[in-house]
């Protein structure tokens, strides 16, 4: 079972990804956890080529196919293997990124996107939590954490309040397999509900 977590940036994602793979295992569930950009070591290396360095290297239509060969190296070497095993795979950050951060944030590329993305890639999640919370909020703990991958910090709030509601729309869009977090309490509150919630759907 393929599970997918979404969010703007300092919405909490991978802290909660760590703690489901956690209570998942701490419930006999074998886990491989994983995340994108990266999650395999080629697509570790596109992930330093487009986040480190110089932000205007590449051309939005560019940054779309390095991240869509950075997916596909990561869904032959790390998901799809993990999936052909029997196990849950729980990936930080999937398909629906590139479908706000490259089909939205710098011009209208969605279509490409869903294009490239039933070309080469194929899948979407079962299961997809979107951690949504006030983009203030996000931003601050996104700028606390002080990495150099923050892109987008630049861009303010207003950026990261546009961001927040493309996902609110995305998750209207797919309302199958979506499912909207309220990130804004407290790490353990948060962990809780999204542990009952993945283990209700892998019961
Ligand atoms: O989730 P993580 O913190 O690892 O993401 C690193 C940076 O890359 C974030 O600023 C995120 O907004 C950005 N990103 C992106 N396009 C994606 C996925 C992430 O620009 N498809």
């Amino acid at each position: 079972r393929f599970i997918t977590l979404e969010g703007i940036d300092g919405s909490g994602k991978s802290t909660q990804a760590r703690l489901l793979a956690g209570a998942l295992e701490a419930h006999g569930h074998d886990v491989t956890l994983t995340r994108e950009p990266g999650g395999s070591p080629g697509a570790e290396e596109i992930r330093a080529l487009v986040l480190e360095g110089d932000p205007d290297r590449w051309s939005a239509e560019t940054e779309l196919l390095l991240f869509t060969a950075a997916r596909r190296d990561h869904l032959e070497r790390t998901i799809r293997p993990a999936l052909d095993a029997g196990k849950v795979v729980i990936c930080d950050r999937f398909v629906d990124s590139t479908r706000m951060y490259q089909g939205l944030s710098r011009g209208d590329l969605r279509a490409k996107v869903d294009a490239l993305h039933r070309l080469m890639i194929g899948i979407e999640a079962d299961l997809t939590l979107l951690f949504d919370m006030d983009p203030d909020l996000g931003h601050a703990r996104a700028k606390g954490r002080g990495t150099a991958e923050e892109r987008f910090e630049d861009f303010g709030a207003g950026m990261q309040a546009k961001m927040r509601q493309g996902f609110l729309d995305l998750a209207a869009e797919f309302s199958d397999r979506f499912r909207v977090i309220d990130a804004g309490r407290a790490i353990e509150a948060v962990a809780e509900d999204v542990a009952a919630l993945v283990l209700e759907h892998l019961a």
